[in-house]
């Protein structure tokens, strides 16, 4: 551990560990293996550790695996929202072949059926939300105001740098502090960086875990709570983004279906599985052992002025 690290060791902090309940690597395959063999894995490191988090459903996902929805429920934590088919609901950051932005108009009825199909399996309304790939919006953030959220926890900390605490979003732009009722809960990235991408996306958190270590990304979270401290920010809250289909095996190479295939980069599928779930395991406990304390979003949101 270097000294900059030793500093944050005492200080409270909170915790977010949200998931993203989606097909196996995002939009690129049709399977739930993850949602149905990674979810319970998951499941069971959280119980071990007495944690609680917040999982947000993708609406079809929800529909095609309803015993996942179930279990997390069961297990005691928050069934959120992530859109209906695992679209672009926001201001795209960077192009994805055949799925192209909602046009503003039909924001907000998908994700008031994405509510509508998530209630449905879960027996509870979401009031949390996370847009697919952290692409949100203004659009989006006053849509789901008009919906009775409470939160959503998409703005990327690495793209935007500039909110470094939940905050209520302006309602003429989502990135700046405003009026809205809904949270927005940044996720954390190691500003202390200096970054060579030009999207800022080797300062993010993910999916460092699982490509490196849980050391790797303990050392992001230490440089971050230090830039906290320097940046005199109060309140400490650290929210994480993570997937089921990382804890479950993922083919290596071409993933073929339908009438052809996808070839992920290889940093999408290394690592998911027991390492990732072993390297999990590991992260909770040294976040514990620095103090955290565990909340889900709709705890983060309600406890934010
Ligand atoms: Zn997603």
């Amino acid at each position: 551990m270097s000294t900059a690290s030793t500093s944050a060791v005492d200080s409270r902090f909170e915790v977010l560990l949200g998931f993203d309940m989606e097909t196996d690597v995002g939009s690129w395959t049709p399977f739930h293996e993850g949602l149905r063999h990674g979810t319970p894995a998951v499941l069971e490191v959280f119980r071990t550790h007495g944690v609680t988090g917040t999982f947000y459903f993708v609406g079809h996902s929800a529909r095609e695996v309803p015993e996942s929805v179930l279990q997390v429920k069961e297990a005691g934590h928050e069934i959120g929202a992530h859109s209906l088919y695992h679209e672009t609901v926001g201001d795209a950051l960077f192009p994805i072949p055949g799925i192209y932005p909602l046009l503003s108009h039909e924001v907000k009825p998908r994700l008031e059926k994405n509510t509508q199909w998530v209630e449905e399996v879960a027996g509870v309304r979401p009031v949390s939300f996370r847009c697919p790939r952290l692409f949100g919006s203004t659009t989006v953030c006053n849509a789901l105001e008009d919906l009775g959220y409470v939160s959503d926890a998409t703005y990327p900390m690495y793209f935007y740098k500039e909110q470094l605490a939940p905050y209520h979003p302006d309602q003429n732009d989502w990135t700046k502090k405003g009026d809205l009722r809904l949270v927005q809960i940044p996720n954390f990235a190691d500003l202390s960086l200096e970054s060579t991408d030009a999207y800022g996306r080797d300062c993010d958190q993910w999916p460092k875990f699982r490509t490196e270590s849980a050391s790797a990304l303990l050392e992001h979270v230490d440089h971050f709570l230090d830039y906290l401290e320097s940046q005199k920010v109060d309140r400490k809250v650290l929210a994480f983004y993570f997937h089921p289909w990382e804890f479950h095996p993922m083919p290596q190479g071409m993933i073929h279906f339908g009438e052809g295939g996808v070839l992920p980069d290889p940093f999408i599928v290394k690592g998911c599985g027991d390492y990732a779930l072993e390297q999990f395991d590991i992260l909770i406990a040294e976040l514990k052992n620095r103090g955290a304390a565990f909340h889900t979003a709709e705890e983060i949101a309600l406890a934010t002025l």
